[in-house]
């Protein structure tokens, strides 16, 4: 239990400082993080946010300890705008649905932090991972700004053989993405089906998209996403045994402890939410 409790400690004092954001998250990570982790009736100080928060020890001291909880929404996005179908969020959709996060003081995170509160089972009561799926160029020109102004993270599965054409976004653009913290995920080469794909052709979809990921962005790819939620076994299993630390699906769901991390299930947020729908997804 320690060790846990630990572990939790160390996830969002860690969160606070290496995640690549504005003043506003500082502030809203710490003081919703750092001055106790409280779990099933037990209060402990970390020792790494005690170091942290040394200089305003007697303000620190009146916050009341964190709750936490074990499952968390990752929310699926595709494109933003005024499109032919249901994966197009409007630009209104999405801007009120970020401002409800921020106004109701969410922690928003990439996947590959939801994954790391999710093995330590530790999570802020108000926690979620957006994910938006294919590397549309209205993530970088829409998405983004407003991650900047809430101090959000968020994680892009990118298409690599569909980079540098439209609508999708350039090597540029990712990369820029990439060396500003947001987490860029690997969404295969050229987004076939997993469940039909012949054998033969794994590798090249799995782990040379990877690669190639990797070497155009100078980062390390952690997490996958199965084109059109469709897998099989093999798949699975050569995502898990070759260096990603989860795979997200299209299942609906909450993501939760107790999940298989390469087979996470997420919420979908598709056009014509209402605010009230939209909240309701995501508690
Ligand atoms: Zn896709």
């Amino acid at each position: 239990m320690k060790r846990r409790l630990l572990c939790c400690a160390v996830i969002v004092a860690v969160l606070a400082v290496v995640t690549p954001v504005t003043t506003s998250f500082y502030e809203r990570a710490i003081a919703s993080a750092i001055p106790a982790i409280h779990t099933e009736n037990r209060t402990i100080m970390p020792a790494v946010a005690e170091a942290t928060a040394a200089p305003v020890t007697s303000s620190v001291q009146a916050l009341p300890p964190v709750k936490t909880r074990s499952n968390l929404p990752i929310l699926m996005y595709h494109e933003v705008g005024d499109g032919p179908n249901s994966l197009f969020v409007r630009d209104s959709e999405l801007n009120e649905q970020m401002r409800y996060l921020y106004d109701n003081k969410y922690t928003v995170v990439s996947l590959a932090t939801a994954v790391e509160m999710l093995k330590n089972n530790c999570i802020p009561e108000k926690t979620v991972a957006l994910t938006f799926d294919d590397g549309y160029q209205t993530f970088y020109g829409k998405v983004w700004p407003l991650l900047q102004q809430y101090g959000f993270n968020a994680t892009v599965f990118v298409i690599t053989n569909k980079v540098d054409a439209a609508p999708f976004m350039s090597w540029n653009e990712i990369k820029i993405l990439a060396d500003n913290g947001v987490e860029i995920g690997c969404h295969t080469h050229t987004h076939p089906s997993l469940k039909a794909l012949d054998a033969s052709k794994l590798p090249a979809e799995i782990l040379q998209s990877r690669q190639y990921l990797e070497s155009n962005t100078k980062t390390v790819v952690q997490t996958f996403c199965y084109p059109s939620g469709e897998y099989r076994q093999e798949a699975v299993d050569m995502i898990r045994q070759n260096g990603y630390t989860a795979a997200v699906t299209t299942k609906y769901g909450t993501a939760s402890s107790n999940n298989d991390m390469y087979l996470l299930p997420r919420v979908r947020i598709s056009r014509g939410l209402t605010l009230q729908e939209f909240a309701a997804r995501i508690k």
